[in-house]
């Protein structure tokens, strides 16, 4: 007999081969087919809602491309949704069962979210076929490993809109499986996502009363976050948003009510004088520019041992010459655009500062229409130096000798971020020395530093990049059951 092959009990979603051509062509025509499509997001309440008026949603890759509208939620309908949320009182198995259905219908309409992962969030194909992968992942983990346990009650999800499918059914399907009633209020720059996403939830079975769409900004989630008649908060997003909520929980809600917060980091890597410069720089340029750098895992401090540093400089814009920069929707796109004005200005503004203080490594130049930022490389002394996360294709880049090894780590653990940290070295005792010392939620060596997996890699930080417990990890759940079977965070 051969060996015994290593079978998961719970497979993770195959997504899709880019690189076989007949599913490229098949991924493609389903995509296209939605290339001028309309949607609307509205809220989706248990009962009527009254809206606020429509605001269009603009390509951020086109400014003439209008994807959709969103009516946002009126303090109205917040107040409605807040009276009719209801706990999903179904056994548990039943409650699998309808998670497993929402994961299949998100895997039917594949086109028409890898469409709107484009044009509502300017995602390229690779990422959305990823994203995808990730939504469907949490849905079909959460279903299989149901705490025994009674739902805390009313759960608040306030999702981005850097994963806007994946995060915010990564939220909502942790509430729903352990049997709260959800309001989902998704980033004010994705709602059309959120919306179609809902619409297959209720579709699979999920009932009305138990998952209610509020589409809006601050003042929505700030009325879903104070509200005594909510047990939980799920948020996903900047540091100080989290801390936010937290003083606004604090004033309002029942003592213990959970706050469960994935929030920045300052993300370092140490590259040493042993490791491979090929794999080395494939991983800084996935970590640092795959998503547009807009993911909160993303590399945002490089560290080169002095000895390697100019070859290993030299490769790395080497291999940044060969990024495509432009729309998602093409195949060869390599970088889209970032989110929105606002995100374009305030990362221009950082690397405008660095170019007249002459510290721009490199620069590279972008399509004249959509929000865009090129990869950019910027030469500073240490991560000190960044007063905060700069969230898009910007890479800072220190030199370092191995004497200052300690001193670094002291360095990096000193930001008060501890998200992820990658590590390139073939010294086992710096491996486990380093990995040791260094205070992050999630630590790779040797690879890039982005893109965990469900199941397998549970994703999350500690000290100002979160609270923990882990999501896609075996202790997400229990923190959206009531007090009494909860465990403490990781
Ligand atoms: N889980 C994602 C990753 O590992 C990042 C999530 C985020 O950006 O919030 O890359």
């Amino acid at each position: 007999t051969g060996p015994e092959l290593f079978q998961p009990e719970r497979p993770n979603s195959q997504g899709f081969d880019l690189r076989h051509i007949p599913t490229l062509d098949r991924v493609n025509a389903a995509r296209d087919a939605f290339r001028t499509h309309h949607w609307c997001a509205r809220p989706l309440l248990s009962g009527d809602a009254r809206p606020d008026d429509d605001q269009p949603i603009v390509n951020p890759a086109q400014s003439r491309d209008r994807p959709g509208a969103v009516a946002p939620a009126s303090a109205q309908d917040v107040e409605l949704a807040l009276t009719a949320a209801t706990p999903w009182q179904v056994v548990a198995d039943q409650r699998s069962q309808v998670l497993n259905a929402a994961a299949d219908l998100y895997e039917t309409h594949f086109g028409e979210l890898f469409a709107l992962l484009a044009r509502e969030a300017g995602k390229s194909l690779p990422d959305a076929v990823a994203e995808l992968r990730e939504a469907v992942d949490f849905l079909r983990y959460y279903a299989a490993n149901i705490p025994d346990a009674e739902p805390a009650g009313v759960f608040t999800c306030i999702s981005p809109w850097n994963f806007p499918l994946a995060i915010f059914t990564g939220q909502i399907s942790a509430a729903l499986a352990t049997g709260n009633a959800v309001l989902a209020k998704p980033a004010p720059q994705t709602p059309l996502i959120a919306h179609r996403a809902v619409e297959l939830l209720h579709e699979a079975g999920v009932p009305r009363s138990a998952l209610q769409l509020l589409p809006g900004g601050p003042s929505v989630g700030a009325a879903l976050t104070s509200d005594p008649r909510v047990s939980g908060v799920a948020f996903t997003g900047s540091t100080g948003t989290a801390l936010k909520i937290r003083a606004a929980m604090a004033g309002n809600l029942r003592p213990g009510t959970p706050l469960i917060a994935e929030t920045g980091g300052l993300n370092a890597m140490i590259v040493d004088s042993t490791a491979l410069p090929e794999q080395a720089v494939q991983s800084i340029i996935e970590s640092a520019f795959q998503s547009a750098g807009q993911r909160c895992s993303a590399l945002r401090c490089l560290y080169v041992q002095e000895d390697i540093a100019d070859d290993l400089l030299t490769m790395l814009t080497g291999a940044m010459d060969a990024l495509l920069v432009g729309d998602p929707w093409l195949i060869s796109t390599d970088c889209g655009p970032v989110i929105d004005e606002d995100a374009r200005l305030g990362i221009a503004d950082h690397i405008a500062l660095a170019r007249s203080e002459g510290r721009v490594l490199k620069e590279m130049s972008v399509p004249g229409d959509g929000t865009f930022i090129a990869p950019t490389l910027i030469e500073i002394p240490g991560i000190a130096e960044l007063e905060r996360e700069v969230f898009g294709p910007v890479l800072h880049v220190v030199r370092f000798n191995s004497s200052e090894l300690d001193q670094i780590i002291a360095d990096i653990n000193a930001t008060g971020y501890g998200l992820t940290f990658g590590l390139h070295t073939r010294i086992d005792d710096r491996v486990q020395h380093i990995t040791e010392a260094v205070h992050a939620g999630n630590i790779y060596v040797n690879r890039n530093q982005i893109g965990a997996i469900v199941g397998s890699q549970p994703f999350g930080g500690e000290g100002l990049s979160g609270t923990g417990p882990k999501a896609g990890g075996p202790n997400y759940l229990t923190r959206f059951c009531a007090p009494d079977r909860q465990v403490s965070p990781e």
